[in-house]
């Protein structure tokens, strides 16, 4: 018999947070009207944390875990955790606590209503600097305007999901993980429950700023053409301009009244200006080929050097 319910936690040199999080997220456990897993994914850790993960497992057979080869990143290990993952309700949650497990017997409850999708929407973010804040805030609007698809804002990783959802997740095979994007790609009842998302319990920030802003961009080129476009608009509006002042040029021959468009100065900034609008538009379609060449390769999208706890 295989649990009802299967929480992932992607772990990436937690080794501060961990025996909170177990205990955390233990009491939980005990509270669920069914059998549960707990799945830990080692993103590999340098720290002390798969130790710990190994240790924790000994002590309560509830609890799985994958251990990557190397670091993969966050998405990856999630992804790695749904494959895994066995329950009929699969809740996906940070191991920094941020994500608050008690949340979860919430959003079990939506579930029992017939939602298929239940993801945390942040009302507020508490202690985390004003850049953090602004750039969220700014890329969540800029995605929400770009994307295909209804991306709900201020919405991370944290949720449920049915195991339909997890199903159809699994059978993506992107390497370009975007995985709250896929979630809202892929449909069915969605909803959301409120809350507000603390400080970190211990230890340092795991997402870099460039780690982040690769996942935005990710988010971004993942889930809309717009930026190909760009290039086009912009060069219909350049093409314009210059018919209006090639217009304007002959005229002032003609009428011989002084041309205010000589002079070097003129020269260099239209050059200018052209080769970055140039540049920019080479860039974007180089993110968008370099992502074909991601694809195309077909690499396994990590590599697993220890599984543990998923036999019976
Ligand atoms: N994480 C991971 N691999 C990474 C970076 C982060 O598995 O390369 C995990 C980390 O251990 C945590 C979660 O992803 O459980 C979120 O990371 P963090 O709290 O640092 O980022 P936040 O989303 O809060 O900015
Ligand atoms: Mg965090």
């Amino acid at each position: 018999m295989y649990p009802k319910y299967s929480l992932i936690v992607p772990v990436y040199n937690e080794e501060e947070t961990i025996p909170e999080l177990y205990h955390r997220i233990s009491a939980v456990m005990d509270r669920l009207d069914d059998q549960v897993e707990l799945i830990l994914i080692n993103d590999g850790s340098r720290d002390r944390s798969i130790e710990m993960i190994r240790e924790l497992h000994q002590h309560d057979r509830r609890i799985c875990y994958l251990s990557f080869a190397r670091n993969f990143g966050h998405q990856i290990a999630v992804t790695a955790g749904l494959k895994f993952a066995r329950g009929e309700i699969v809740v996906v949650l940070d191991a920094d606590l941020q994500d608050p497990p008690e949340l979860i017997p919430d959003m079990v409850e939506k579930w029992r209503q017939g939602y298929q999708v239940v993801y945390a929407t942040r009302t507020q973010r508490i202690k985390e600097s004003w850049f953090k804040r602004f750039t969220a805030y700014v890329f969540y609007r800029i995605l929400k305007n770009l994307a295909d698809v209804d991306i709900p804002t201020d919405t991370g990783d944290f949720c449920l999901m049915d195991r339909q959802v997890v199903d159809v997740l699994n059978s993506m095979p992107e390497r370009n993980r975007y995985i709250r994007g896929m979630r809202a790609w892929i449909g069915f009842k969605q909803t959301s429950i409120p809350f507000e998302r603390g400080p970190r319990f211990a230890g340092e920030v795991k997402y870099s700023f460039s780690k982040s802003l690769a996942l935005a961009i990710n988010g971004i080129i993942s889930f809309s053409r717009v930026p190909l476009r760009l290039a086009t608009y912009v060069g219909l509006v350049a093409a314009i301009i210059s018919l209006i002042m090639a217009v304007l040029v002959i005229y002032w021959r003609i009428t011989s009244s002084h041309s205010p468009l000589t002079g070097l100065a003129t020269i260099i900034v239209a050059t200018f200006f052209l080769g970055a609008v140039q540049l920019v538009s080479i860039g974007i379609l180089g993110e968008y080929i370099g992502r074909i060449y991601e694809e195309v390769k077909g690499r396994p999208l990590y590599t697993l050097a220890e599984v543990e706890g998923f036999e019976n």
